[in-house]
């Protein structure tokens, strides 16, 4: 299977090898960063336009927390490549990355070219691996050009997958959904498996990657049509849509023994009436909480805590980074289900790079379904 060997081959170096070498993502904001001035690299006569960070966001991010501006494109120095960027991811994390405070990673400075993993062309090289005309992913931030550490960036396929898969089932989402259910997870055959944010880029994934290991898979989305297109779609057993019905009574009816496995990606209120029906020994996976990234009044935590000890029950955070080091065997094994079609891939493809600030937004009001990125130019 040729998409198999692909994602081997690339899992060898590119951010995955970047995390372990230089201490994951913030090596690669650095190497994509062109703030750099002028004077210490030469300009190219090619406009680079890009957006910064102008201000810390209060709630959901404005127009003014952005500055929209212009830069020349400049040569890339030693072992660095500059790279034409052709698709943006737009991640919920990003909104994290906007706050100041201490987190898994440093946050985005005011001035600074926001952070965004992004897939591109290598239009220049001076990395003994990379050639003109190659295709990568990255941490290359929100941005038209992007010089990169060639060390930092992952050669990818197009021929093999369309470049957003690359980030998406193939990328950093994929690759959350697989540690998080299986390392933290540990389903079983026969384990009933609760999915919130079921209709997005992760909880897509982690619905069928519990439905191939054989269990009973309840999705919780916003709307009716996201719950048809995770069980008609996707193969989930059921979907509760929290926006038109009672979320715990409905946990109730889909899941008689209880919840297993809960892979939670949105906090809140969903939390606590999943924790308020865990079965014995039951493992709450904490992956994000994105009902409560834009609070203003603080973040709200789950009042129904004591769950875990009735029920013997786990509750474990984690970021995906901190399986840097087995990212070529989740790349393996997705890629194989992907090829032998046992695992669908859906991506939501926005276009338009000044669309950036309202398209990052479309994340916070249920308007993606699958995994949301911003096209910036033609591949
Ligand atoms: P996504 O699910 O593709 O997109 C976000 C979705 O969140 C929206 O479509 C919306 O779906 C839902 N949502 C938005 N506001 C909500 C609210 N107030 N209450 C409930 N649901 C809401 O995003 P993703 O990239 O897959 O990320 C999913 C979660 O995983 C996020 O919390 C993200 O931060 C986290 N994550 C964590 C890691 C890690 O390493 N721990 C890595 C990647 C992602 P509905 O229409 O269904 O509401």
């Amino acid at each position: 299977m040729k998409v198999v060997l692909f994602a081997l081959a690339g899992c060898r170096r590119g951010f995955f090898a970047a995390e372990r070498a230089n201490g994951r993502f913030e090596s690669q904001a650095r190497a994509g960063d062109t703030n750099q001035t002028t004077e210490e690299r030469q300009p190219m006569d090619v406009a680079n336009h890009q957006f910064k960070l102008a201000a810390r966001p209060v709630g959901l991010p404005k127009a003014t927390d952005w500055h929209y501006g212009e830069s020349p494109v400049a040569e890339p120095g030693d072992g660095e490549v500059l790279v034409k960027i052709l698709y943006i991811s737009l991640d919920p994390a990003m909104r994290g990355w906007m706050n100041d405070g201490r987190s898994y990673i440093a946050p985005v400075a005011i001035g600074e070219v926001m952070r965004a993993l992004a897939a591109g062309q290598v239009v220049a090289s001076n990395h003994p691996g990379l050639a003109a005309g190659d295709y990568v992913t990255g941490l290359l931030g929100v941005q038209e050009y992007a010089i990169a550490n060639g060390n930092a960036v992952m050669k990818v396929d197009p021929q093999l997958a369309p470049l957003p898969v690359y980030l998406g089932t193939l990328g950093m989402p994929g690759m959350t959904a697989y540690f998080g259910l299986l390392d933290i997870g540990r389903p079983s055959e026969g384990d009933t498996v609760v999915v919130s944010g079921a209709a997005g880029a992760v909880g897509g994934v982690v619905g069928q990657i519990a439905k191939l290991k054989g269990c009973r898979v309840v999705g919780i989305a916003g709307r009716s049509a996201k719950c048809r297109h995770v069980v008609e779609e996707l193969g989930f057993d059921a979907a509760i849509d929290y926006q038109a019905e009672d979320v715990a009574s409905a946990l109730h009816e889909h899941c008689p023994g209880g919840i297993d496995v809960y892979f939670d990606n949105v906090g809140g209120d969903i939390l606590d009436a999943a924790l308020a029906h865990l079965a014995r020994s039951a493992r709450v996976i904490i992956c994000g909480a994105i009902s409560q990234y834009n609070a203003v009044d603080g973040m709200r935590g789950p009042s129904n805590y004591m769950s875990l000890l009735v029920n013997h029950a786990s509750m474990t955070g984690f970021v995906v980074s901190d399986y840097g080091d087995r990212y070529a065997e989740g790349a393996r094994e997705m890629a194989e289900w992907l090829g032998a079609g046992k695992l669908k891939s859906r991506e939501d493809v926005a276009e338009g790079f000044d669309t950036f600030p309202d398209t990052l937004l479309r994340l916070f009001k249920g308007e993606n379904t699958g995994k949301l990125v911003l096209k910036v130019a033609g591949d």
